[in-house]
């Protein structure tokens, strides 16, 4: 199977930077994640036809250029199924069609669409299933963690996914950010015991009865979070969310 990664540059904060737009398939191709122009993407699109045009969730890193695309290709954009309005509102482009969980796109290749939330709610996963490969979004990278952040990002949800997609039994994954994957597994176990980890921290931290949300972000970071306290703050409440589902904390901050 024909697959080309293009990392363009994206205004949004690390780690974003830059996103891998993917151009999937010759028969007719799938753009995915069209983030931003570039001139081999450019390229890539003059020389075939494109028939299919998506992204693996609508974070504002992931959808740039997928206005520009669509207009400038024969592509039919699809949204995930249920998500037209939100996917419109995200890109500005009203979606030709809807797919759902398990939905094949019609293109030799046989490219599924998995949904696959947590680090975002309309998250999927293109699962290329002959070609033993799957195109995975922000839910992995090579290197460090994707943010799984309340409300939108959901602890159990992610957690699910990174095993679903574990028991698929890949050969590669192709990460909406940094390099290929070639090791599928050593990278998933590692972004589990990551969150495990995390999660454990978190459970301390709330047994110790912090007076507040930043004692518990405190306690439950040992790193400087200059810049990123929104983020580990909707990472904490996430993975709060996960513990207080599972019965195993409650969180309430101690009367001062
Ligand atoms: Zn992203």
């Amino acid at each position: 199977m024909e697959v080309s990664r293009h990392p363009v540059s994206v205004p949004t904060r690390p780690p974003g930077g830059r996103t891998n737009a993917y151009v999937i398939g010759a028969d007719p191709a799938l753009l995915l994640d069209p983030a931003g122009r570039s001139d081999a993407l450019d390229r890539a699109v003059q020389d075939r036809t494109v028939g299919h045009i998506c992204c693996t969730h609508t974070h504002p890193d992931h959808v740039g250029a997928l206005e520009h695309y669509a207009r400038e290709t024969d592509g039919a954009v699809w949204a995930l199924r249920g998500r037209a309005s939100s996917f419109e509102r995200a890109t500005g482009v009203r979606p030709d069609r809807t797919i759902g969980d398990g939905g094949t796109l019609p293109c030799a290749e046989g490219l599924e669409i998995r949904y696959a939330p947590g680090h975002a709610s309309d998250h999927v996963i293109v699962h290329a299933k002959a070609a033993g490969v799957a195109f995975v979004g922000d839910c992995a990278v090579d290197e460090g963690s994707v943010v799984v952040g309340a409300p939108d990002g959901v602890m159990r949800a992610y957690l699910t996914t990174l095993r679903r997609l574990r028991a698929w039994d890949l050969e590669r994954l192709y990460p909406g950010h940094g390099p290929v994957i070639d090791d599928p597994e050593a990278t998933l176990e590692r972004l589990l015991a990551h969150r495990l980890a995390r999660e454990e921290r978190v459970k301390e931290a709330v047994e110790e009865r912090p007076a507040d949300l930043e004692g518990l972000l405190e306690r439950a970071y040992d790193k400087d979070l200059t810049g990123v306290e929104d983020l580990a703050r909707a990472t904490v409440m996430a993975h709060l969310a996960k513990l207080e589902r599972e019965g195993r904390v409650c969180w309430e901050p101690a009367p001062r």
